[in-house]
């Protein structure tokens, strides 16, 4: 993709903070953190998002690889936990429209986020749902 920024920083033809890197994928310090160690894990393919014909090894190795950086984090950065997270869609969050993992250290009562307000629903409601889901 010729227009791609995360194609470009996983090619190395744009320059990034690199922490890790094999053959699939390159992991680069976020430009704007969350928190001290905030990663993007970015497959060196292109891959608009989860949807977009990632096959299961890829998929495995990119999670394998978020493993990796969040147990440094916790290992060299004391950091207490770590998100991963995945954004697909504007809708959800996603800016860059090149698939891509975040890993982010946390640690107690950082206070950096909150994903969600927990909701109610009863037992009919979630029937429905299920049933368009399954
Ligand atoms: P998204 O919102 O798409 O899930 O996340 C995109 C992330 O990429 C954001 O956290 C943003 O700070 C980061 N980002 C955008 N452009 C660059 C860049 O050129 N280099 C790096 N290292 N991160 C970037
Ligand atoms: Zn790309």
């Amino acid at each position: 993709m010729d227009n791609c920024i995360f194609c470009k920083l996983a090619s190395g033809e744009i320059p990034t903070t690199k922490v890790y890197e094999d053959e699939l994928c390159i992991a680069s310090l976020d430009i704007n953190p969350a928190a001290p160690g905030h990663t993007l894990i970015i497959p060196k393919a292109h891959h608009q998002d989860l949807t977009d014909n990632m096959d299961e090894t890829l998929l495995g190795h990119l999670f394998s690889v978020a493993a990796i950086i969040g147990r440094r984090g916790k290992e060299r950065l004391n950091a207490d936990g770590f998100n991963v997270i995945q954004n697909n869609g504007t809708a959800a969050g996603q800016s860059v429209m090149h698939f891509h993992v975040h890993v982010i250290p946390r640690y107690e009562n950082d206070g950096i986020f909150e994903f969600w307000k927990p909701t109610s629903p009863d037992a009919k409601e979630l029937a429905v749902v299920a049933e368009k889901l399954s």
